[in-house]
């Protein structure tokens, strides 16, 4: 199987890129975010948790969102690979999905990260804040804090894979294709 972690701060372009690879890979798309916005959408318990921490620009807490993700993975039989977008963002859930996946004989093929600038992802983020009408984009201390808790519990992330030889940094600056050649770049060379 091919399972790819896409990671990069918030605003790095982890949505759009997912689009292009799951076509080109035909790989299963899991956004944790899309999981949580749908939830909330179906105004499920689980919904109104995770709000509750979106709207502040907090992690839902780990076991909770590890456990959503196991399920969604189950949900598929015989995928050619997955693309967890948004997820790990905390080593315990790095851990989790590591032994998760070696019980059912597979494993993280490789982590792909999207390296963008500080200023540059703020512009993104209230610029997509106008268009999307999400409302943690729009608020521009919800975004500093959403980029500082990126800082504190997922950048550490990068060392983890990097010390399992899976670290792959690709320039997320550019246009949407040049980016996308890259990371096809790198799958292609795993
Ligand atoms: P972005 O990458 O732009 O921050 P996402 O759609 O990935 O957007 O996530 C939106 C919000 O959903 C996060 O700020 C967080 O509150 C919650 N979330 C998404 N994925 C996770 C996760 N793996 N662990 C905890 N919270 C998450």
């Amino acid at each position: 199987m091919l399972n790819i972690v896409l990671f990069g701060p918030p605003g790095a372009g982890k949505g759009t890129q997912s689009e292009k690879l799951i076509a080109e890979y035909h790989l299963v798309h899991l956004s944790t975010g899309d999981i949580f916005r749908a939830n909330i959408k179906g105004e499920t318990e689980l919904g109104k948790l995770a709000k509750s921490y979106m709207d502040k620009g907090e992690l839902v807490p780990d076991q909770v969102t590890i456990q959503m993700l196991e399920l969604e993975v189950v949900k598929h039989s015989g995928p050619k690979g997955f693309i967890f977008d948004g997820f790990p963002r905390t080593t315990a859930q790095a851990q989790a999905l590591d032994a998760f996946l070696a019980s059912r004989n597979t494993g993280i093929s490789c982590m792909l990260a999207l390296e963008v600038d500080e200023e540059e992802l703020k512009k993104r983020l209230l610029l997509r804040g106008k268009d999307s009408g999400r409302a943690d984009d729009q608020n521009p201390e919800i975004i500093a804090n959403r980029i500082a808790v990126y800082q504190r519990d997922t950048a550490p992330l990068k060392s983890y894979y990097e010390q399992q030889g899976k670290y792959r940094g690709v320039q997320g600056v550019g246009s949407i294709d040049e980016i996308f050649a890259s990371l096809c770049n790198q799958i292609n060379s795993l």
